[in-house]
């Protein structure tokens, strides 16, 4: 049987589609290189790795494989509800936080309504948007010359807000640039947005943002119904290979994602892990504090290797190579250090390399150095 145009079955949404991009994952560096010592600064991963409560709680969990997770996720609400001191209402839990944007695409969005995000913005939101057919208006980001390049511009997106408009998508701070956004002026924003439109902050590296003017989203829950905070433990807490993240909303809304959510979307694992990582204070301030050392460390690399770079709030820094970022990855790749580039980003001269370890950092600058040298 001939098989037939599957491309042509397929949703409009879904055929024009591009995949995510992943980091390269460093087994497979391994497997073309046959290189023994490589540094991966592509993903923005925890370089201290997991938190140790986590792995703790994971192993009692181990034992219990056979079961269901519990589809409720109860002890980690509420957990995450006694962090926040939120309602567990409030909550939606997600195989990742990626799970939670997927979800609000699902529930709020359809091929007659728009989404509105910014131009450089993470990648899963045009990905979300177009998976369900919807309509994405993309909102031209600040310019160079602003105190945040290349940054989300709040004005130019209210202005692309219409009737049509369901969902705006904001990274604060935003992946890749790494540029952040402060209190006043996401207020400010916030006031401006009709009823009708669901703002959702993705603040998956709030843990490490050290800037007095970062807002406090959650205590804004009460004054705008329409506002959903999203959250991870695929950063900070250093638990991205186990997907679990969620999202913070009026109860109506957590209502509405949570009838979309599949049953089981967070594993027993991953359950058990963030409930213990919530805890893990230490952790969390080791990672916080290794990372401003890390960021110092690269900026000061930078600055004397004569390269500049985006600001950033983040683990990790976007980096202007004045000249093809590809050609550069693609001759550290060969010297065993993995970093992302972000042409498809809409920034072909820019690398975003991921603060790690001191070690690893080093590692990584002097093989730029000898990569820029040659
Ligand atoms: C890494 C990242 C996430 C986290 O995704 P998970 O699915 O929770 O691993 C979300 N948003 C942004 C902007 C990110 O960079």
């Amino acid at each position: 049987m001939i098989p037939c145009d599957f491309v042509e079955l397929a949703v409009a949404g879904v055929r024009a589609l591009q995949p995510y991009q992943p980091g390269k994952p460093e087994s497979e560096l391994r497997r073309e290189y046959g290189l023994s010592e490589i540094v991966k600064l592509a993903s923005n991963e925890n370089p201290l790795g997991p938190s140790p409560q986590a792995l703790k709680a994971v192993r009692v969990y181990l034992e219990e494989l056979h079961r269901y997770p519990d589809g409720n996720g109860f002890e980690l609400k509420t957990a995450i509800a006694a962090y926040h001191k939120v309602s567990p209402a409030t909550i939606t839990l997600g195989n990742g936080s990626n799970d939670v944007l997927e979800l609000v695409a699902r529930t709020f969005l359809n091929p007659d309504h728009e989404a509105v995000f910014a131009e450089h913005a993470f990648a899963v939101y045009p990905l979300v948007t177009q998976a369900v057919g919807s309509r994405a208006r993309v909102a031209a980001a600040n310019r160079p010359d602003h105190s945040q390049p290349y940054g989300h511009d709040l004005a130019a997106m209210a202005e692309l807000i219409n009737p049509h408009t369901r969902v705006v998508f904001i990274a604060n701070p935003n992946n890749p640039t790494g540029t952040w956004l402060g209190r006043e002026e996401l207020l400010t924003f916030l006031e401006s947005v009709p009823d009708h439109v669901l703002v959702v902050i993705d603040e998956a590296y709030s843990e490490y943002v050290e800037e007095p003017d970062y807002p406090d989203t959650i205590a804004w829950l009460e004054t705008f119904p329409n506002l959903i905070v999203t959250r991870t433990f695929s950063k900070a807490y250093g638990l991205a290979g186990l997907r679990v993240g969620y999202a913070l909303s009026y109860p109506a809304v957590a209502d509405l994602l949570n009838r979309v959510r599949q049953p089981f979307n967070v594993n027993s694992l991953a359950l058990a892990a963030a409930a213990a990582a919530l805890g893990d204070h230490e952790f969390v301030a080791r990672s916080r504090a290794l990372n401003r050392a890390g960021l110092h460390q690269l900026r000061t690399a930078c600055d004397e290797l004569g390269l500049s770079y985006l600001p950033s709030a983040g683990n990790f820094l976007c980096v202007h190579m004045g000249r093809p970022g590809r050609e550069i990855f693609t001759a550290l790749l060969a010297q065993g250090v993995i970093v992302r580039p972000v042409d498809n980003y809409g920034l072909p001269d820019y690398l975003r390399i991921t603060v790690g370890t001191a070690a690893e950092n080093e590692f990584m600058v002097d093989a730029l150095r000898g990569v820029l040298h040659s």
